[in-house]
């Protein structure tokens, strides 16, 4: 029997994704033989994690009210890329084909679930706010990501055909009108997630993106 400490901790790590509990074990016993600074540096990191924030534009990992991306002014304020985690904002940077905007859904639309607590409303606020030429669909190239474009993409357009209240209704309204709704080009595996694709992969998929009709 493992002292208490180690069960403790045995159990903390067991509970993370891909770590069962026999990889668990194997963790704790190589911690514990490492120095305090190395352990008191990994237990402070952990920490340190929770001060981070989300950011209240596009919904990524921020270390202030606002991501790096949203702060920076010299990236392209007309363009919006729609990704599923800030794990994907990290995929498509590293391409360096990107250089506008971001938005976090915060997942896809599952089978049987409406996806309401996906930050959908939050991008349509964005799109009638900002001045917004081009939203990039770049959810996974899964069934589910799929999906989530052709819903959003409907969505979208429900909006650049919403009549104008008063005066004519049967015309699109002007601001929306430019508004252009791509999605990732081909060439990314079917079924893998951007994460996993490499950087040449993404870098083409980005530039050959094409317009939904
Ligand atoms: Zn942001």
């Amino acid at each position: 029997m493992y002292p208490k400490a180690f069960q403790k901790l045995i159990k903390n790590l067991a509970s993370l994704p891909s770590v069962g509990p026999k990889m668990a074990e194997r963790l704790v016993l190589f911690l514990f033989k490492q120095d305090i600074e190395k352990i008191r540096d990994f237990a402070e990191n952990l920490l340190e994690i929770k001060n981070m924030k989300i950011c209240k534009r596009c919904f990524n990992i921020a270390e202030s009210e606002l991501c790096e991306y949203c702060k920076d002014e010299r990236r392209d304020q007309h363009s919006i890329c729609v990704v599923e985690e800030p794990l994907d904002i990290i995929s498509l940077e590293r391409t360096k084909a990107y250089i506008g905007l971001y938005h976090v859904l915060g997942g896809v639309i599952q089978v049987g679930d409406s996806g309401a607590e996906l930050k959908i409303p939050q991008l349509i606020s964005r799109i009638e706010n900002e001045k917004i030429t081009e939203v990039i669909l770049a959810t996974n190239p899964t069934t589910e990501g799929d999906a989530t474009a052709l819903y959003l993409k409907r969505k979208l357009q429900a909006i650049k055909t919403t009549p104008v209240k008063s005066g004519e209704a049967s015309l699109p309204t002007a601001e929306f009108n430019g508004v252009k709704i791509t999605r990732l080009g081909r060439g990314l595996s079917t079924g893998a997630d951007l994460e996993y694709a490499d950087e040449l992969t993404l870098s083409e998929a980005l530039t050959n993106r094409k317009e939904l009709l």
